[in-house]
């Protein structure tokens, strides 16, 4: 019988598409839902699993862009603040609004009257919208916070995802599934023409997890959703544009949760006048992130030493019981692609870069580059894109709504030490498209980054387990233990890196 990923290619022999997505984070994931929902035939592919990158490592807020207030780009916020509020009015199951507690510390960058100023005017920009900001000096955090670093705080109201940033990707695309609208993990594009008598891009696409699987498919547009790979990707296929990418890389740590951590903390750090948060999530406290400019993507990739160490100093800053390299539970590495114009030079410093997006389509193929964007903008950008597309191969007809996968609950189990039931890996291989150990614990559910390494436990306690419960993974070609052992290795990178701290 052939398993949920293998029927998706076969379907992939029988249809040619009008559009053909290029990676699956969140911009792309959105993009597909609203191309399904507008009635085109479209296919979307990541050469990873579905938010492998920048969208499983944010921090998962739906903000309004408060720390941009500080450049004065208003517009920017404005628009953050109208993306954020329709998420949670229109996708009310998957992000909430949250409140929020920014702490006014005696030598911080932004004084009591400034902090209080900034918040209205925040607010009065997100249309008065959600409870007005308010200052209050008692509350349950100050039970593992110095109380003589922080003058003040104030209580403002943002939105977060529910459950995580990659669930937020995924759930667009499994919703937007139909008998039209087809999504693939671990699928690349090979080759890719653009005929002109038939005004079709043929492209072969290759499965990343059998590597004699290929398949040609058709599509009349294409969109590079590839986020930090845009600019490698449009070189690839011989595209230019106005546009390229800078990077930034952003760390967090992950600890056990602090007593008494109810709402996201927000601090002023370092000198740039940066800030960081300290975000209850489950049962861990997660701190960051930084923002370090990077000359390239492999340097981005990376977690240094020296981040974990800056992560570790910033927050000792501020508890009264300090912690240590030993208390990291987990850690977590993204990679901000920001878009600039072609001709801007290197900067020491990303903070003061723009945090828009552009949707660029090109003059003579259909072929459409997209730059930046985070999690709070993706619908515009989708619109934005589909009204792109739509002036290319003009209007469908919209489809009576059929989603191949009913999101209705999911099957549930417990995992060793953690006391929040997660879906089942069968669940997951069955109806979510999951390949390997690394999507179920990090993507389909959020246990590496709760269990310390990456789920096997601090003294590898969980690894029997894993090695039972990977039976039920589709093959690849590889034993359980294999599938284990492959995983460990990269647990055991990480490890080498927080033990040189
Ligand atoms: C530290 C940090 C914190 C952040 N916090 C927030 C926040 O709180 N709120 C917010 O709104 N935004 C936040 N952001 C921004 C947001 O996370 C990103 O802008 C967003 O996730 C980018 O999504 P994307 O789809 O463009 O790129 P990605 O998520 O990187 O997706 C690109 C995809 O393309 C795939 N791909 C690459 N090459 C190919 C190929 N050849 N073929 C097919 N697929 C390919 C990749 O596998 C990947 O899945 C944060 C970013 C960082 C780094």
């Amino acid at each position: 019988m052939l398993t949920p990923r293998q029927a998706q290619w076969a379907r992939l022999k029988s249809t040619s598409f009008d559009i053909l997505i290029l990676g699956g984070g969140i911009s792309g994931a959105c993009l597909f839902h609203h191309l399904s929902a507008a009635g085109y035939r479209v296919l979307l592919v990541d050469k990873g699993d579905f938010a492998c990158a920048t969208s499983q490592s944010s921090a998962m807020m739906i903000w309004g862009g408060l720390l941009y207030l500080k450049d004065l780009r208003f517009p920017t916020v404005w628009r953050l603040c109208g993306s954020r509020d329709r998420l949670v009015r229109e996708k009310a199951n998957w992000v909430r609004p949250q409140q929020f507690r920014y702490l006014v510390s005696h030598n911080g960058h932004r004084g009591d009257l400034l902090m209080s100023t900034a918040l209205h005017g925040y607010w009065v920009m997100g249309r008065c919208r959600g409870a007005r900001p308010k200052r209050s000096t008692d509350f349950p955090e100050t039970s593992f916070l110095k109380d003589q670093v922080f003058a003040n705080s104030f209580l403002y109201e943002e939105a977060v995802v529910d459950t995580s940033d990659s669930r937020f990707a995924l759930r667009w695309i499994l919703e937007g599934q139909t008998d039209n609208a087809v999504a693939l993990n671990y699928c690349s594009p090979l080759e890719a023409s653009f005929e002109k008598h038939t005004q079709q891009w043929r492209v072969v696409l290759q499965d990343q997890l059998a590597e004699q699987r290929k398949s040609e498919v058709r599509a009349g547009v294409i969109v590079n959703c590839t986020g930090p790979w845009t600019d490698q990707i449009n070189t690839q296929f011989g595209f230019q544009t106005p546009f390229k990418h800078v990077f930034s890389k952003g760390v967090f740590i992950g600890l056990p949760r602090f007593p008494n951590h109810e709402l996201p903390l927000t601090m002023d750090v370092g000198d740039a006048g940066d800030c960081m948060s300290l975000t209850p999530w489950g049962p861990i406290s997660l701190w960051g992130p930084t923002e370090s400019s990077v000359t390239g993507l492999t340097d981005a990739s990376s977690i240094k030493p020296a981040d974990i160490s800056y992560l570790l100093k910033e927050l000792n800053r501020f508890l009264t019981e300090p912690k240590s390299v030993d208390d990291i539970v987990s850690v977590r590495n993204g990679v901000r692609a920001l878009v600039v114009n072609t001709n801007t030079k290197a900067n020491d410093s990303t903070l003061g870069l723009s945090r828009k997006f552009e949707v660029y389509s090109d003059t003579e193929r259909p072929w459409i580059s997209v730059y930046g964007g985070k999690l709070t903008g993706c619908v515009r950008l989708a619109q934005i894109a589909t009204a792109k597309i739509r002036q290319i191969i003009g209007a469908r007809s919209k489809p009576r709504r059929s989603s191949a996968v009913e999101q209705v609950g999911f099957e549930k189990t417990t995992y060793p030490g953690l006391s929040i039931s997660v879906p089942t890996l069968r669940w997951c291989v069955n109806r979510e498209l999951c390949c390997t150990l690394e999507d179920y614990l990090r993507r389909r559910t959020n246990i590496s980054q709760w269990i310390p390494r990456g789920g096997l436990g601090r003294n590898n306690e969980n690894r029997i387990y894993l090695t039972k419960i990977s039976e039920k993974l589709p093959s690849a070609g590889h034993s359980a233990e294999e599938a284990v052992r492959l995983y460990e290795s990269r647990v055991i990178d990480t490890d080498n890196v927080i033990a040189s701290c």
